[in-house]
């Protein structure tokens, strides 16, 4: 299933995609087949497939249900507490996946197994051979690749638990990836696997300055990293640049394999390469900095499309219009897709599911069960009939991505909408509408309606009424920041309010303390997301925004205020109406994950 060939043979692995692509529906029947056949035996399974002629797809589709992570959960934390029996998969399971999706406040957990890594490994090597098809000579230079790990905890039982791309960074799979040169990065391993993330992306970005001459691609996974990194650079050339020219290595750079392996990259002082560099930083404006400083760069590959679409304008900006390249959609759960036509623009984003990486299935997703998912009234047994699968989605249909893995997920609903764009050979494209429930993101963090509502009316200040509020995710500077909008009435009278800041600094911070783990992390441990703001706005801001609703064609009996506004017109009349803003002064609280049931 997982096929073996030279990935540094681009014309073996473009006929291996079309192969794949070409003969989807047997592959993706294969693949059912394949699950069922190993994990048939286990507990969850048996407990719907009680006889040997269950076996088949049919009796797959009639008698397993289709779930969300609430309903794996229970089985999953059996996993993390110890329990080896073959619960789900009868492979064993060798580690826990944390999502940044989240559950009950905590990140969700994903089990894999020892075949996953060679899986995803599949799945990297898949995307050399359709860059090589667009790109000539990527072979001749390197790519500045900043790529970071998280520190892995340990269950009760001490199986680890680490997100995805922190397990495949570490593995041997990743640390003998074929070197071809197409896979040669400026970042040493040492480097990416120091999990101190402040010098793990000092050292990437001094490993990639010295070697600008070679760089031809910039990225990193997600655009939002990409900027944190550009940010980064901004504050640190001076102490960058004094170390090329000295050769040398900060003092507070402490992690000693990280230390060596860049000594071993600057080889000595280079005080012209510290001068020019320093000479293009200092410059008073950053606007194409990264063509500057990388200049045989032919573009930055970096994640796009979904919410990190907001970042686009920004990235234009820093880089002078490069080409913006998203190569993948891909999960804890699983890796999905390849965009097979990588340098399309980011509106056009398309991903091409491998179908042997899982078996894939398709609940629409239409007006109606829509408006239903977000009003929390869906009812899943309602569409559950509905469910197509790879071959038979429809172009122009959106539909939600529901999964069945190796690793023991079994009609898993992923959470995300997609919507099929076309088809390559018999395999259909989608583009990534949205995660489902998801207002705000900023990095990794991922906030529903219901998380926004509950920390909102805990946070809410006693002494006044909170009539409305919206949201807005303000990536305008980095790092970019939840911004709340909120119209508040005095319990006693109709004169504004008369704020007091300290009071709405608090209710800045109570908000952040109610939001989730992933939310927290990245504000208080990764600082990727900045100090949460609250936007207090004039009486009468919500009617506004309403009547202008409806004058772009909304209708009254339907009209809902939104839970998040993006830029544009609605933007523009909360801001214009602002009499006060006020941001929290403190990080909110976060420890390192408890895995206790
Ligand atoms: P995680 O489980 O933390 O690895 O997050 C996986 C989720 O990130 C997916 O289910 C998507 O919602 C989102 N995601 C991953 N890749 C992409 C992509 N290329 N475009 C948009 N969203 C993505």
């Amino acid at each position: 299933m997982i096929p073996s060939y030279d990935p540094t043979n681009t014309e073996a692995g473009l006929k291996l995609l079309e192969n794949l692509t070409t003969n989807a529906d047997t592959i993706q029947q294969h693949v059912l087949h394949q699950i069922l056949s190993q994990n048939y035996g286990t507990e969850y399974l048996k407990s719907f497939l009680d006889k040997e002629s269950d076996k088949n797809q049919e009796s797959f589709k009639n008698k397993v249900p289709v779930v969300d992570y609430e309903d794996m959960k229970p089985f999953i934390q059996r996993i993390a507490d110890g329990d080896s029996s073959h619960i789900l998969s009868s492979q064993p399971i060798i580690e826990l996946l944390t999502s940044s999706g989240t559950s009950g406040g905590k990140p969700k957990l994903m089990p894999s197994t020892a075949e996953e890594l060679d899986r995803k490994t599949f799945f990297y090597n898949m995307l050399v051979p359709v860059m090589n098809k667009f790109v000539n000579g990527l072979d001749e230079g390197k790519g500045m690749y900043l790529l970071f790990v998280k520190p892995e905890i340990k269950t009760l039982s001490g199986l680890k638990a680490r997100p995805v791309l922190t397990s495949y960074y570490k593995s041997q799979q990743f640390k003998n990836r074929p070197f071809n040169k197409y896979n040669v990065i400026t970042s040493p391993n040492e480097t990416i696997l120091c999990e101190d993330s402040k010098q793990s992306m000092y050292c990437q970005l001094l490993c990639g300055l010295v070697q600008r001459s070679h760089v031809l691609r910039l990225g990193a996974i997600f655009a939002s990293a990409f900027l944190r990194a550009v940010k980064f650079l901004e504050n640190h050339y001076t102490q960058l640049c004094a170390d090329i020219r000295t050769g040398t290595v900060a003092s507070w750079i402490t992690d000693s394999s990280c230390r060596e392996s860049v000594l071993s990259i600057l080889n000595g002082p280079n005080s012209d390469l510290a001068d020019e560099v320093e000479a293009l930083c200092s410059a008073k404006s950053w606007e194409g900095i990264l063509r500057r400083i990388w200049p045989k760069t032919k573009y930055i590959e970096v994640i796009v499309t979904g919410s990190m679409a907001q970042y686009i304008p920004t990235l234009d900006f820093y880089s002078g219009g490069l080409p913006l390249v998203s190569v993948m959609y891909a999960s804890s759960e699983c890796f999905f897709g390849i965009n097979i036509n990588p340098l399309c623009k980011p509106s056009d984003v398309s991903y091409t599911l491998l179908p042997n990486m899982a078996y894939f299935e398709f609940l629409p997703v239409d007006e109606k069960s829509h408006e239903k998912i977000h009003s929390g009234s869906y009812n899943l047994k309602d569409d559950q009939g509905r469910i197509v699968d790879l071959v038979n989605v429809e172009t122009g249909r959106y539909y939600e991505l529901v999964i069945t893995t190796f690793a023991g997920l079994y009609r898993y609903r992923v959470g995300d909408i997609l919507k099929v764009t076309g088809f390559h050979n018999k395999a259909p494209q989608f583009s990534f509408v949205e995660r489902r429930n998801v207002v705000l993101s900023i990095d990794t963090d991922k906030t529903s309606e219901e998380d926004l509502m509950k920390a909102v009316a805990q946070a809410k200040p006693s002494s006044f009424l909170l009539t409305e509020y919206t949201s807005y995710a303000d990536t305008s500077s980095i790092p970019g920041h939840y911004v709340l909008f909120w119209e508040l009435r005095p319990r006693h009278k109709d004169d504004p309010p008369k704020l007091d800041e300290k009071v709405m600094e608090d209710c800045c911070s109570e908000v952040e303390d109610c939001l989730d783990y992933v939310y927290r992390r990245c504000r208080n441990k990764d600082k990727s997301i900045g100090p949460l703001e609250i936007r207090v706005v004039s009486f009468g801001t919500f009617d506004s925004l309403m009547d202008f609703s409806i004058s772009q064609g909304s209708s009254v009996n339907q009209y809902k205020t939104p839970r998040c506004v993006k830029s544009g017109g609605a933007l523009q009349i909360l801001d214009s109406r602002v009499i006060g803003r006020f941001f929290s002064k403190r990080e909110p609280q976060w420890e390192p994950l408890g895995l206790d049931s």
